[in-house]
């Protein structure tokens, strides 16, 4: 069992002019076997967040609750967690297998032969048998994360704790670690608590995603409803690559307009609108935007020009700029626009999000 909750964690540091709040109350609950990610840009509150929960750094306020009990105060080794680190935290004079077993042979009375056990079976789960022997100086990157990985399996928690795990392997490995790990945490079924600051970590490895910014919790969802329907500004700009774009725009006649473009409204966004400023910002991901043969008949079409084109081979990018905004197209990539050329575009209303201009909450 691995429920644990988050009320209102949190965390300040110094005080007059140093003092920041890292973490501003924090409520998140997290299902047995659930794996969440906790993503967010640098300085979000990630890694002090999970800092708390494993009890490496106390929280100024809150509580940390697993299964119904607090553990605030419960020193790490009694929480019945394990992290991993971004840095791996190997100890360099000792073997794979001492490292692996050095935690269960320190922190508990288990029988020599049980915790050799439990190696042999997470060394075979992290397809590291035959490194056993060797110390961290003689592996890879990605071996020494497998150990260290190894070493949180053995210790059989209730709770996974990782922070950024892969962020120091390259490209290639980290994708097929990603998968590794996904798989792993299914076949253990154990709730994991993932930090990255990595968009496609977020999107693809976890159920939920909990989206931090500026030490507080933006929206907490599974990747799809984060992505489709972002809780405010904030959570769509972040969400998504490239970037959703997003125009200042002026309510009237029934359409959100900039001096380059009008986008008319349904009724129902009309009535949603209704009742604020006539200021709102407008986004739209770039994979919305219409353009070429299927804008022209739209009747809210336009003429841009394009800048930059950008062919990434499965898809290619415009780069233009209309509306006072720099702009993002996503096109196919058998396109034959280039730069200079002008191309009619469209935002079709259905694809719109309506964020109100001073809060930045999502109003459609
Ligand atoms: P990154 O992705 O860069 O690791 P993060 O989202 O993990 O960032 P934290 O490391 O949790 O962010 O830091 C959150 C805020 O708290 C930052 O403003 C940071 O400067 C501050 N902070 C973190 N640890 C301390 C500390 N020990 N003393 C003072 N301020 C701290």
């Amino acid at each position: 069992m691995g429920q644990l909750s988050l009320e209102h964690i949190t965390k300040e540091f110094g005080d007059g002019e140093n003092h920041v709040v890292a973490v501003d109350d924090l409520n998140i609950d997290i299902e047995d076997g659930e794996f969440l990610i906790l993503v967010g840009p640098s300085g979000c509150g990630k890694s002090t967040t999970l800092r708390m929960i494993a009890g490496l750094e106390p929280p100024t306020k809150g509580d940390i609750v697993l299964n119904g009990t607090p553990v605030t105060q419960r020193k790490p080794k009694d929480r019945n967690m394990a992290m991993v680190f971004q840095s791996y935290a190997l100890y360099p004079h000792m073997t794979a297998r001492e490292n692996m077993s050095f935690g269960l042979k320190m922190t508990t009375e288990m029988p020599a032969k049980e915790i050799d056990e439990r190696v042999k079976n997470a060394s075979r789960l992290m397809g590291i048998e035959d490194l056993l022997e060797k110390k961290p100086g003689e592996l890879s990157g990605g071996q020494q994360q497998r150990v260290a990985l190894g070493r949180a399996i053995v210790r059989d928690p209730e709770v996974f704790l990782m922070d950024e795990p892969l962020s120091n392997l390259d490209a290639k490995l980290r994708t097929t670690m990603r998968t590794e790990l996904q798989d792993l945490q299914q076949d253990l079924d154990v709730t994991t608590i993932y930090v990255t600051h990595d968009q496609t970590e977020a999107m693809t490895m976890g159920d939920r995603i909990a989206i931090l910014n500026d030490g507080e919790l933006q929206q907490i969802g599974t990747p799809a409803e984060c992505y489709q329907e972002p809780a405010n500004q904030f959570v769509a700009g972040f969400i998504g690559s490239p970037s959703m774009n997003f125009f200042d725009t002026t309510l009237g006649d029934g359409a959100l307009s900039t001096d380059d473009f009008t986008v008319t409204l349904p009724e129902s966004v009309k009535a949603e609108l209704s009742g604020h400023d006539s200021e709102f910002v407008l986004g739209i991901r770039p994979e919305e935007i219409l353009s070429g043969d299927e804008a022209v008949d739209h009747p809210d079409s336009f003429s841009i020009e394009v800048n930059v084109v950008e062919p990434l081979g499965d898809v290619t990018y415009l780069y233009t700029e209309f509306g006072g905004s720099e702009v993002t197209i996503s096109v196919d990539r058998n396109t034959e626009i280039n730069p200079g050329d002008q191309v009619t575009v469209a935002l079709p209303a259905a694809e719109i999000h309506v964020f109100d201009r001073d809060t930045g909450n999502a109003l459609v």
